[in-house]
């Protein structure tokens, strides 16, 4: 389906498809590699104009309009010249020039600080890992960086409340913050987790983005969508990272994709351009390289 019928369709789940787990199609992998050729260790020579001026000395045009709506149309690209190939299966991500070298080689544990001024106190960029507790948070790390047990440290007793830092190649940093309890969780023991984790948030310079971990095998829960609204009025960059988006067949309910799609519905409103959003699954690996790919994008963004 071309880009233009799929925007023009406004249908979320459009973008769903390939069906999970996404077939490495010859088109994806060409793009893929053609992107990191392009761009690996390339910088632009400045930043680009987010403001996209070439947009403002016409009107944006109505393809572009909606790639802006509904797409994450990273700085470097225009939306005007969003193609399919350029968008990660499953996900909302365009793929730009800032996209580059994004396999995990090493990681090693830093430290756990108990408030934010106790962070790291380097230069270094960071993604912080957030989710509700069982949403498969230490799956996907230990997925992401190809390693078991790698996020533990948050699980053990007494240490529920604590940021713990986690060296990625020596240049940068994922962050593992402490889960924010079960859905039916007391108000106060929300309150708590904010308070705690709201100086992170707020203060945090070297945050590039937080991944907020959506569990795609379950109907859209309140504290989740909270919790997204909470870092969209702070102005704190996202990314949805959907996990056991494998469950193509849960017992009862909707599938992954309606469950995501319904998501989205619920939070568009709050949002002029919806954040990124990827599908994964720490089972079978979906979604591993492309959000890799994606926080390689982010990075080196941030890092100009
Ligand atoms: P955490 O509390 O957020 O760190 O969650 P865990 O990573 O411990 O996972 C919670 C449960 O979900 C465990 O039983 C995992 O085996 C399961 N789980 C995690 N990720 C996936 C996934 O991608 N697919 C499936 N089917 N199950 C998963």
């Amino acid at each position: 389906m071309l880009l233009r019928n799929r925007l023009l369709s406004l249908n979320l789940t459009s973008f769903l498809s390939p069906p999970f787990p996404p077939p490495k199609s010859a088109s994806f992998l060409f793009s893929f590699d053609k992107t990191i050729a392009h761009s690996t260790h390339k910088r632009p020579e400045s930043k680009p104009d987010m403001s996209a001026s070439r947009a403002a000395k016409q009107p944006m045009s109505e393809r572009a309009r909606f790639a802006k709506t509904v797409l994450f149309v990273p700085p470097g690209v225009d939306p005007e010249d969003v193609t399919d190939e350029m968008i990660l299966p499953g996900s909302n991500i365009v793929v730009g020039p800032y996209a580059g070298h994004s396999q995990i080689k090493e990681v090693e544990f830093v430290k756990s600080s108990g408030r934010a001024k106790d962070c790291p106190k380097d230069d270094r960029p960071e993604f912080a890992i957030l989710g509700r507790s069982n949403v498969g948070k230490s799956s996907l790390i230990n997925a992401l960086v190809r390693k078991k047990e790698v996020a533990l440290t948050s699980k053990k007793p007494g240490k529920t409340q604590l940021i713990n830092h986690f060296l990625v190649n020596k240049s940068w940093y994922i962050v593992d913050l402490p889960g924010y309890g079960f859905a039916r969780a007391s108000d106060a023991a929300r309150t708590d987790w904010s308070s705690f984790t709201k100086g992170y948030f707020l203060n945090r310079d070297t945050l590039v983005a937080v991944l907020l971990l959506i569990d795609a095998s379950v109907p859209p829960q309140r504290i989740d969508l909270d919790c997204a609204n909470w870092l969209g009025r702070n102005n704190i960059p996202m990314t949805f990272v959907f996990t056991k988006c494998d469950k193509l067949k849960a017992s009862k309910g909707k599938r992954p994709d309606e469950n995501i799609r319904d998501f989205q519905e619920l939070i568009r409103e709050n949002y002029k351009q919806h954040p990124a959003w990827i599908m994964t699954s720490s089972v079978t690996g979906l979604g591993r390289d492309e959000l890799l790919l994606h926080l390689s994008q982010l990075r080196n963004y941030w890092d100009q």
